[in-house]
């Protein structure tokens, strides 16, 4: 763990952070009903009676749900229950029709498991999964839309959530993001779900706690549906700060539940927490226990695909990259992808810069995927092989990305067409270099007693050639003219 602790009045505390994450499967249809899931459909479009909670209806559960379970459970090295079940949450809101929501508390599908988490330094650190369990979405409430009414969209009423539990491994803001954002980009890989936090398709419930080190654990407070990294961490501090604060001044937390305001910047009393005896939770009566076969289980092991730890292994292995470019590199599946592509039997290092640092550079600024990049891998390949064989320097393949980014063709082809080839002919440089040394009498004087003045020289020639000189060449040349060894 890195040092975060946070210096109050009285001395050090430890922020203690465990996560519930809810996971919106990435299925087509709801967890117990046919009604389709989808984003933007009008407003109560796609809701089924069951979903409506009509009396009599009765919840058929959806396979393809229960497959995106499993595999999730699998992808984090977690216990598959053969045999689990569903209960009844009972509560009253306006967007739960059917007065309860069908989870599982007792039996959930996954139990404990591990997730090993990388942060942006290379340094890893694992947080321990209780469970994940299977459990429907309630609809929406909508308060803004009339200053005097509230309306019900039933829309999400039924859609599939995974509820993923981590212990409390967490003992700092960033490494909170960093869990959720390995943990994204494990449900992206295995295709359980799509990740997107501003469709509130993964959203966060965030336990916070602090204590003296070395102490047991405080009371904590629940911080609600945190749907941003940035937002996640905002929380997180304003949060511990606000308990250090009443601990120091002598007073007490109590647990509950609260929201945050991203507007201000804090989190503010919700309700008081329940117990899960205020739930009533009891075992639905609709939905027989859930028994998988194990050959079931050993047929979706059998699908999974490379996994994104492994994956970010064997690139910083095969390829030879920094932690940094390969966890980049492999935080998307489409970009584990393109690299690859554009790497093949290339120098993988210089790929690697010039897809982290100026493709996504690019792509993230103008807010694209890679998916959308103007510029092919091959394309992007080839480009770096121009620098690979000499062809071009570093600094004229700058000018040639640029171009390639507004779809001027090959990379080849912009460097023949525009005359960028790298000129490495002695003989060119030679008269140039003479020229040079000819017009400038005192410097090369100096030079000879100071040696890394020489690199006035190698500029000025670049510039004489528009950047073209190949300085390796150059330098060479001038060494030899000047009588520096
Ligand atoms: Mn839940």
């Amino acid at each position: 763990m890195t040092d975060t602790l946070i210096q109050g009045r009285t001395g050090p505390w430890e922020i203690v952070l465990g996560l519930e994450v809810h996971a919106q499967v990435a299925s087509r249809a709801k967890l117990f009903s046919g009604a389709a899931v989808g984003f933007g459909a009008g407003p109560n479009a796609q809701v089924s009676t069951v979903d409506a909670g009509f009396p009599g209806m009765l919840p058929v559960l959806n396979r393809f749900c229960v497959e995106q379970a499993v595999k999730t459970g699998l992808g984090l090295n977690a216990q598959i229950h053969r045999t689990s079940r569903f209960d009844r949450k009972n509560y009253f809101y306006p967007d739960l029709p059917q007065g309860y929501q069908i989870s599982q508390l007792y039996h959930p599908i996954v139990g404990e498991g591990a997730l090993e988490v990388e942060r942006d330094d290379g340094s890893t650190f694992t947080v321990g999964i209780e469970r994940l369990h299977l459990e429907q979405d309630a609809g929406k409430s909508i308060h803004d839309m009339d200053p005097h009414s509230t309306y019900v969209d039933l829309n999400r009423s039924g859609t599939a959530l995974m509820e993923i539990v981590s212990r409390p491994d967490m003992r700092s803001a960033e490494d909170a993001a960093a869990y959720v954002r390995t943990l994204r980009t494990l449900l992206r890989a295995l295709g359980t779900c799509d990740g997107d936090m501003e469709k509130g398709n993964l959203r966060a419930d965030v336990n916070v706690s602090v204590r003296r080190p070395g102490e047991g654990l405080g009371t904590r407070c629940e911080i609600k549906n945190v749907n941003s990294f940035r937002f996640i961490m905002q929380a997180i501090e304003y949060e511990a700060r606000r308990q250090v604060e009443i601990l120091e001044d002598g007073g007490k937390i109590t647990q509950e539940t609260r929201l945050f305001d991203p507007g201000r910047g804090e989190t503010r009393s919700m309700r008081s927490k329940e117990e899960a005896h205020d739930y009533r939770y009891f075992p639905d009566p609709d939905l027989l226990p859930l028994v998988l076969e194990e050959a079931w289980i050993e047929e979706i092991r059998a699908s999974l695909p490379e996994l994104p730890a492994a994956r970010r292994r064997r690139f910083a292995e095969q390829y030879g990259l920094t932690a940094y470019d390969a966890g980049v590199l492999t935080a998307e599946d489409e970009r584990a992808a393109y690299f690859e592509r554009a790497a093949g039997g290339r120098n993988a290092k210089l790929v690697a810069n010039w897809t982290v640092n100026d493709l996504l550079g690019r792509l993230s600024a103008e807010d694209r995927g890679i998916a959308e990049s103007p510029i092919p891998p091959e394309t992007l390949g080839e480009l770096v092989g121009l620098i690979e064989e000499g062809t071009i320097s570093s600094k004229i393949a700058k000018t040639v990305f640029e171009k390639l980014w507004a779809g001027e063709g090959s990379a080849r082809e912009v460097v023949e067409r525009e005359g960028l080839v790298q000129v490495s002919d002695t003989g060119a440089l030679e008269a140039a270099v003479d020229k040079l040394i000819a017009a400038n009498p005192d410097k090369a004087e100096a030079v000879k007693s100071k040696p890394q003045a020489i690199g006035w020289f190698v500029g000025q020639v670049m510039k004489e050639t528009g950047g073209k000189a190949n300085p390796a060449v150059v330098n060479a040349l001038l060494r030899a003219r000047l009588g520096i060894d």
